[in-house]
């Protein structure tokens, strides 16, 4: 099962950190010089606030992505760890963007990379952190990575937790 990061709207705070985290993770050079330089802001993950909640919305990392399915050119494969894409082959037509049910794909300028736009969305920080930026910087802890390991237990205390309510219930 390919792990993913998911956040916990009940703790997130709406700061944004993840947003600059995962834009200067992905920055060849210094962020602090961004602005000068005319580079976008192109975060691989969105807090939304919506009806008095807000938390990031980023990539489920799918088992059989609808996202790479619908690619013309082959840009998006499972690279073993996360779904990636290879801004090279991406020519920007959002087939991705309209197939991905998360919302969590976006096309546009990537900072540091092709000055035109293409798919990007998160890799889990794939060959820039050991541990996903967003991840690292969230002072509210609400984010999380689930590895397939974590989400066996999850499930499995599920399981359990259900099994014991079933039972005092008929009892
Ligand atoms: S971008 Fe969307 S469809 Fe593609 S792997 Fe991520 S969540 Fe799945
Ligand atoms: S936008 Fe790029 S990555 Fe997305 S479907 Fe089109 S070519 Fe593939």
């Amino acid at each position: 099962m390919n792990a993913f990061v998911l956040a916990d709207p009940s703790r997130c705070i709406g700061c944004r950190a993840c947003e600059i985290a995962c834009v200067d993770a992905h920055m060849d050079s210094d962020m602090g010089t961004a602005m000068e330089r005319g580079l976008t802001f192109s975060p691989r993950l969105s807090v939304v606030r919506e009806s008095g909640v807000t938390a990031p919305i980023q990539c489920r990392q799918c088992e059989d992505a609808p996202c790479a399915a619908v690619c013309p050119s082959g840009a998006i494969t499972f690279n073993g760890r996360s779904v990636v894409i290879d801004a090279e082959q991406c020519f920007g037509c959002k087939a991705c963007l309209a197939a991905c049910s998360v919302g969590a794909m976006q096309v546009g300028i990537i900072n540091g990379e092709r000055n035109v736009p293409v798919a990007h969305k998160c890799d889990l920080c794939a060959g820039h952190r050991e541990q996903p930026a967003c991840v690292s910087v969230c002072p509210a802890g609400a984010l999380r990575v689930f590895s397939s390991e974590s989400l066996q237990q999850l499930t499995a205390s599920r399981r359990r937790e259900n099994a014991r309510r079933v039972a005092f219930e008929h009892n």
